[in-house]
């Protein structure tokens, strides 16, 4: 088992697939070392390609306005993505590359060991719940090893069509009550707690 730093600086030299042949930069991903909130993404685009960081382009710019609906500053989360390495175009990762990048994800979640984790898109959700469906289970919090896992549309998704951008924006609202509940607001209460989260 590393520290968070070591694992950072193994995931920017992996080799462990060819996209490693192809990036500028690899994204291990950014934010606090204990935060309460995760977020999981896909895999870096073009400009985080470049700057190697996560969500700095047209997706991150979504995902900032996003957090700011509901007063969650960026530098409190910490943000990843299932892949590290940007898939030359844009295209889908595929079942080697994200087998390949897994034992990062694996042991970055363990270091990490935040209370909440918000997947972003089909992939990211699959790691952890492989054959569901996101369309049937988005903005529902589950119970994954004594965590909270918060499945949810990829921002890229919410881009292109309005329907992904309003349910996107419904599920950061659930994100919300959700964090002011662990919180003990009071203001939470009854009227402002979505059904949904008195699943579990
Ligand atoms: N899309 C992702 O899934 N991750 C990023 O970091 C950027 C865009």
């Amino acid at each position: 088992m590393t520290n968070l730093q070591s694992l950072i600086e193994k995931i920017r030299t992996c080799t462990a697939c060819s996209l490693s042949a192809t990036r500028t930069n690899a994204v291990p991903g950014e934010g606090p070392a204990t935060p309460n909130v995760m977020f999981i993404g896909e895999g870096p685009g073009f400009h985080e390609d470049q700057q190697g960081r996560p969500f700095v382009g047209p997706s991150g710019k979504l995902l900032q306005e996003l957090l700011d609906s509901i007063n969650l500053p960026r530098a409190d989360v910490y943000i990843c993505n299932i892949i590290k390495c940007r898939p030359p175009n844009n295209r889908d990762p595929s079942p080697i590359e994200i087998k390949a990048c897994k034992n990062h994800l694996d042991e970055q979640i363990l270091l990490i060991n935040p209370q909440i984790i918000v997947t972003l898109g089909r992939f990211s959700m699959s790691y952890f719940f492989p054959g569901e469906i996101i369309s049937r289970i988005h903005g529902i919090p589950h119970n994954w090893k004594n965590k909270t896992v918060v499945p949810m549309f990829h921002p890229a998704a919410a881009l292109h069509q309005n329907k992904f951008r309003i349910q996107l924006q419904e599920d950061f609202l659930k994100l919300g009550y959700l964090l002011s509940s662990q919180k003990g607001d009071p203001s939470n209460q009854e009227s402002s707690t979505p059904q949904q989260l008195n699943l579990f």
